[in-house]
């Protein structure tokens, strides 16, 4: 079968790959719609997890069930699932300690385009499919349920690490599509003050639509003044970081309040250590507290984001701002995602 995959850090390419087979547990499902990651730019092109040979990429996906193994319970060929990015392995000691999405070991729950074969292929495996697939909720649309299996599980993440208390000030740094769903989130969550940063202005446009009250140009000048400047010099009680650069976390840290939350869930992909400063961090006494974490994925969380979706909390779709057919089309997206131009969010292939 064909994929579409990494064939070493900093190149990409068409590949020929064997067809995956299921285990008991697991299903094989063909994509029906597939959207690169911002991830995946980071894997390929920066090296972020160490070399890669000839592994597909892609993590985000919605498909049709080909085939399950014998001890699938609640799928069956045919059925058409939401795939989230992150596919745990359920019967592990972190998935009973609460932390499915580092079963056995750090960020292995995260399989596709890691250290398995991703979804840009014309099939590919999930492991304990009754654990990690949801059903795709009749009528929703495929734009729509793409967006759930990373960005809206990402993004509102990073607004339930934040310990956002109802009306508190909320950051968000980098609104591309994981900190769009990040203000969609802190929005939900209860921010009263939300100010995004961010400066393309498609992004802008529907940071304000999904509940940002205002937004910063880091552009035009450094974040860290004007938000302090915005808030008397008292800063945000928490702050979402969903990009930037490795002195983002340092922003961070300067514009939180004494006793704030700093929640991380960009993915730093260069440099071996991050910087925090000693100031600002009352020389290690501020009580502002830094978290960072991969989103967690499994079909419970699938579903809740559809819920989202179903009961029109959150409207992700809009966020597809560049929409392909034919699976040809996954290379084209995924150098959009790369390039990233001033009136993209996110692409989607549909297949
Ligand atoms: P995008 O590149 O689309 O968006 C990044 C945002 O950050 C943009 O709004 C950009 O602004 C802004 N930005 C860039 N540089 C700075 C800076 N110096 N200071 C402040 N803001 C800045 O990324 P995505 O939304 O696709 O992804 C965000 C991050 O989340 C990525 O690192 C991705 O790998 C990670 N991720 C993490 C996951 C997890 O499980 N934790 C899962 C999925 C993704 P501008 O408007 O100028 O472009
Ligand atoms: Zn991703």
């Amino acid at each position: 079968m064909k994929g579409f995959a990494m064939l070493e850090i900093g190149k990409v390419g068409w590949i020929d790959a064997e067809r995956p087979s299921a285990g008991p547990y697991d299903a094989i499902v063909k994509p029906l719609a597939v959207a690169p990651c911002t991830s995946d730019v980071h894997t390929v092109w920066e090296g972020a997890l160490g070399n890669r040979k000839n592994m597909i990429l892609g993590h985000e996906a919605v498909g049709v069930i080909e085939e399950t193994g014998s001890e699938v319970k609640d799928f069956k060929p045919g059925d058409k699932v939401i795939v989230p990015a992150i596919t745990p392995d359920w019967r592990s000691m972190e998935a009973q300690d609460g932390m499915p999405m580092h079963s056995n070991g750090m960020l292995s729950g995260w399989k596709f385009s890691n250290f398995k074969s991703g979804v840009f292929a014309e099939y590919f495996h999930v492991n304990d499919a009754d654990m990690n697939l949801a059903l795709l909720p009749k009528g929703m649309p495929l734009e729509q349920a793409v967006m759930l299996s990373d960005m809206a599980t990402t993004g509102i993440q990073g607004a339930e690490m934040a310990n956002i208390k109802t009306g508190s000030t909320v950051a968000v740094i980098g609104i591309g599509p994981v900190g769009l769903m990040a203000v969609a989130g802190a929005s939900i969550l209860g921010a009263g003050r939300l100010i995004a940063v961010g400066s393309r202005q498609v992004c802008v446009d529907l940071s304000l639509e999904y509940g940002a009250s205002e937004v910063v140009d880091y552009r035009k000048g450094g974040l860290v003044g004007q938000i302090l400047e915005k808030t008397n010099g008292k800063g945000v009680d928490s702050v979402i970081i969903a990009g930037g650069n490795e002195n983002t976390i340092s922003d961070a840290v300067k514009i939180v309040k004494p006793g704030g939350t700093v929640s991380n869930v960009n993915y730093y992909g260069t440099g071996d250590t991050l910087p925090i400063p000693r100031i600002e961090w009352g020389s290690g006494m501020s009580h502002k507290d830094i978290r960072g974490g991969l989103t967690t994925g499994g079909r419970l969380r699938m579903e809740r984001m559809a819920a989202l979706c179903t009961y029109g909390r959150i409207k992700p779709e809009k966020m597809a701002t560049h929409v392909f057919e034919g699976f040809d089309k996954i290379e084209e997206a995924l150098m959009l995602m790369k390039d990233k131009p001033r009136d993209l969010i996110k692409p989607v292939v549909l297949l």
